[in-house]
C-alpha cells in the first residue's frame, strides 16, 4: 500500500468529526449501558461485541477479532499492511453491576455513567478517529485496535497479549483518560505487597503470654513500610489493607497488611523490593512472609518524547493551544509497552473527571476533538515510518 502523499487537512477532519457528536454520543451511550467491571465476562463479551458491531458500521467490513484470553473476552481490529500504530484501550470498568446511578445522564455538554471517562469515552474516541481517517482516504494506514477485558485490576490475562502486540508495532497510543487537555508523557511503575505476619494463637484470658500476637507485631512494623517511601524520587510506599485476628478472646495467631507502591524509575522498584524483604519483626518466634512486587514497569518519559512532538505539532495544525504534557502517578497499558521500548503516548482518550469516583463524567465535545488529535498523530506515525 503505497503511504498518503499528502498531509490530511486536519481541520476538514476535526469539523467532519465535530459534525457527527450526536453518533459518538449515542455510541458512547451504548457502550456505559452495558455496564462491564473487571471480571464479568458475559458483560465484556456483550460489550466487545457492541463495539464489533460499531466497527462494522462506521468503518464497512473490517477484520474484527472476537477472542479471549484466560477467560477475559479482548477485540482486535487490523486494518492495513504491515507494522504500524497500536491504539490501546480496555472495556472494562472499576463500576460493579448497578453501582452507579443515573446509569446514562447528560447535563450541560457533559455525560455521566460507570466507566464514561475510564474508558468507555476512550474507545469511541479510536473508533471515531478511525472512521475520520477512512472517510480522508487514509484506510491504508496500518492500525491495530487493542481493547481489553482487565486492565482494570492489572491486565493479569492480557499483559502478554498487549506486549505481543506492542513488539510488532511502531508506536502506541494509549486511549487512557485525559489529563485536563494534557496527554500523559510519564507514568509510575506499580506495585503491590503483602505481608503476612504468623505468630500464634492462645487463650486471651488464661495465658496470653504464651501466644505470639500477630497484630503486635505486625502493627509494629507498619511505619517502617511507610518510611521506605521517597518522596524526592518520587517513589510512594503506602499501607492500605491491614486485617488481623478472629475472635475477641484469642491472641491473633495471623494478621496481614497489603501494601500500595508506585515508582518512577525501576531502580526505585528495587530499592523497595530490597527494604520491604528485610523487614523482620521483633518477636524472634514471629515470621513475616513478603509477598509481592512489580505489577506495572514505570512509563519513563523518554519513551512518550518522539511521539509527544507529533502529538503537539498535531495540536496545532488543529489550532490549539499548546499540547500539554504530563506525568501521573496511576499505571496503565501503556507501561507494559514503553517498558518493552516501543514509543508509547498515553492520555489520549477523552476529557473529562472524577475516574473511578462518584460522578464520574466527560466533555461530550472531547469525543470529537481528541478523535481529531488520534487520527492527526496516526496519519503523521504513519507517514514517518513509510518508506
Ligand atoms: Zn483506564
Amino acid at each position: 500500500m503505497s503511504p498518503r502523499s499528502e498531509p490530511l487537512a486536519l481541520p476538514n477532519l476535526q469539523r467532519w468529526l465535530e459534525q457527527r457528536q450526536a453518533l459518538w454520543t449515542e455510541i458512547l451511550e451504548e457502550l456505559v449501558r452495558i455496564e462491564s467491571p473487571s471480571g464479568d465476562a458475559a458483560a465484556l463479551q456483550r460489550c466487545a461485541e457492541t463495539v464489533a458491531d460499531w466497527i462494522q458500521r462506521l468503518l464497512g467490513p473490517s477484520q474484527v477479532e472476537l477472542g479471549s484470553e484466560q477467560g477475559v473476552p479482548h477485540l482486535t481490529l487490523r486494518s492495513g499492511d504491515g507494522a504500524g500504530v497500536l491504539l490501546l484501550a480496555h472495556l472494562d470498568t472499576v463500576w460493579s453491576v448497578g453501582s452507579f446511578r443515573p446509569l446514562f445522564e447528560i447535563q450541560g455538554g457533559r455525560a455521566s455513567g460507570p466507566g464514561v471517562f475510564d474508558m468507555k469515552g476512550g474507545v469511541v474516541i479510536a473508533l471515531a478517529a478511525l472512521a475520520a481517517l477512512r472517510e480522508a482516504g487514509g484506510q491504508s494506514l496500518p492500525v491495530t485496535l487493542l481493547c481489553t477485558g482487565d486492565e482494570e485490576v492489572g491486565s493479569p490475562a492480557s499483559r502478554s497479549l498487549i506486549e505481543r502486540e506492542a513488539t510488532r508495532s511502531t508506536a502506541v497510543l494509549v486511549l487512557e483518560a485525559a489529563s485536563g487537555q494534557a496527554v500523559k508523557v510519564a507514568r509510575k511503575g506499580v506495585g503491590g505487597y503483602n505481608l503476612r505476619l504468623l505468630g500464634r494463637a492462645a487463650h486471651a484470658g488464661l495465658e496470653p503470654e504464651r501466644g505470639v500476637n500477630a497484630v503486635v507485631e505486625l502493627s509494629g512494623l507498619v511505619a517502617g513500610v511507610a518510611a521506605i517511601a521517597s518522596p524526592e524520587r518520587g517513589t510512594t510506599v503506602t499501607p492500605t489493607v491491614f486485617r488481623g485476628g478472629e475472635r475477641t478472646n484469642v491472641v491473633p495467631a495471623e494478621a496481614v497488611l497489603e501494601v500500595d507502591v508506585r515508582f518512577a524509575t525501576a531502580a526505585e522498584a528495587d530499592r523497595v523490593d530490597r527494604e520491604l524483604q528485610q523487614l523482620s519483626p521483633a518477636h524472634p518466634e514471629a515470621v513475616l512472609e513478603v509477598r509481592g512486587g512489580a505489577n506495572r514497569p514505570p512509563l519513563e518519559r523518554s519513551a512518550s518524547t518522539s511521539l509527544f512532538q507529533i502529538a503537539a505539532q498535531v495540536a496545532t495544525d488543529l489550532g490549539w493551544p499548546p499540547l500539554e504534557g504530563i506525568a501521573v502517578g496511576g499505571g496503565s497499558d501503556g507501561n507494559f509497552t514503553a517498558a518493552l521500548g516501543v514509543p508509547t503516548l498515553d492520555g489520549l482518550g477523552a476529557v473529562g473527571g472524577n475516574a473511578h469516583a462518584a460522578g464520574e463524567w466527560v466533555e461530550l465535545a472531547s469525543l470529537a476533538s481528541r478523535a481529531a488529535l488520534v487520527a492527526g498523530c496516526i496519519e503523521r506515525i504513519g507517514g514517518e515510518s513509510s518508506p
